[in-house]
């Protein structure tokens, strides 16, 4: 039997870059979940695609620890497909899975007491927030226009990814 090819090579190959910096795996995906599968190798069985490749640029993975995409704050709310990206740089460990932070930009678990129905932001409506707030207006006018809490805007805008590789790049 030919030996397999190294894990690392047979990941990056089958990867294209989107115009979010996003790895994107174009090989096999879960129809379920939308992460990306690959054989490790050696008898090992598979393993998804985003925490192999944290695993080969990073580090190990504790156990009970979730690999997390930081890059979801591009994809509308409601969209998995951030799930494909492998890049190491968009993923971080934590003890949640993304399913709660995605809740927290629903603003379900706003900080600001503001208690806000679940609305769905599509791709479109992110950057209208975006062209918006680059456009002088304030977070709380933008807040206002989408029916959503500040945190959540500031989630989409800016915050939300900034403050989580801040957060990632704390950890030892
Ligand atoms: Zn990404």
């Amino acid at each position: 039997m030919p030996a397999r090819r190294d894990l690392k090579v047979r990941l990056l190959e089958k990867v294209v870059v989107n115009e979010h910096g996003c790895w994107v795996w174009q090989g096999h995906v879960m129809a379920t979940t939308g992460y990306g599968r690959i054989g490790t190798g050696n008898g090992k069985g598979t393993d998804l695609t985003h925490r192999v490749s944290w695993r080969l640029h990073r580090d190990s993975i504790p156990d009970g620890i979730y690999v997390c995409h930081s890059c979801d704050a591009f994809y509308p709310v409601d969209s998995i497909e951030y799930r494909r990206c492998i890049n190491p740089e968009h993923l971080y460990l934590d003890t949640n899975s993304g399913n709660v932070k995605r809740a927290f930009a629903l603003g379900r678990n706003s900080h600001d007491g503001e208690r806000n129905p679940a609305r769905k932001l599509s791709l479109a409506d992110v950057e209208e927030a975006k062209a918006m707030v680059a456009g002088g207006r304030t977070v709380a006018d933008v807040a206002r226009h989408f029916n959503l809490s500040h945190s959540a805007i500031k989630y989409h805008v800016a915050g939300g990814i900034e403050a989580l590789r801040a957060r990632r790049h704390q950890s030892p």
